[in-house]
């Protein structure tokens, strides 16, 4: 355990164990593809910003089908008219998604709110297919359907920082991921 201004940060997940298992998820993900492309299409892998950044730039570097990158970029929030939670999307994919496979790239599902709602915005496009790839899945907390296609990491709870993922900006940087505690 490691202490960071006043957080506590505890170890899950080390850089070598992260970069193993990215490896194995790449070769999973390539043997699907691979013969279902048409002859000279690419996937378009569709990283969520800002938390999946860093396991998309692993990720695709394991895959061995011709590829091209997109990113969008969703914030979900609380409203308090309705009480509902929300999704707003603050950036729009730059590539035109009709008849194209996509592979979804997010950092974490957690009550699923925003994979269920990209799964929803990305099928209006009419792709071939959609597959979501998480770094983390928080199974037990999910409160909205997703199937998830590939996961690297179960975890049970707990809120995780590093590998992409901050804490009020910070920590994104740091190549392991860790759980967060507030130093009582
Ligand atoms: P969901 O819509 O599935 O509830 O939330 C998913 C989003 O919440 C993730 O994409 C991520 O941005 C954020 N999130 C959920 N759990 C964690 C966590 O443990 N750490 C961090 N840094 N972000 C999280
Ligand atoms: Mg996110």
């Amino acid at each position: 355990m490691t202490l960071y201004y006043n957080h506590a940060l505890t170890p899950l997940f080390t850089p070598e164990a992260i970069s193993a298992r990215v490896t194995e998820l790449g070769a999973e993900i390539s043997s699907h593809y691979r013969g279902l492309l048409p002859e000279g299409d690419t996937l378009l892998v569709v990283g969520v910003l800002n938390g999946a950044f860093v396991f998309m730039a692993d990720l695709i570097r394991a895959l061995t089908v011709p590829l091209e990158i997109d990113f969008i970029r969703l914030s979900s929030y609380m409203d308090n008219q309705t009480s509902a939670s929300k999704v707003v999307m603050l950036k729009d994919l730059e590539r035109n998604a009709k008849d194209r496979h996509i592979l979804v790239v997010e950092d974490i599902a957690d009550c699923g709110l925003t994979l269920n709602w990209l799964l929803g915005y990305l099928k209006s496009r009419e792709p071939s297919s959609v597959k979501l790839a998480v770094a983390i899945d928080k199974k037990a907390r999910r409160e909205y359907p997703i199937a998830l296609d590939y996961v690297a990491f179960e975890v049970d709870d707990g809120f995780l920082v590093g590998y992409g993922l901050d804490s009020a900006r910070r920590y994104r940087e740091f190549p392991a991921i860790y759980s967060l505690d507030d130093e009582k």
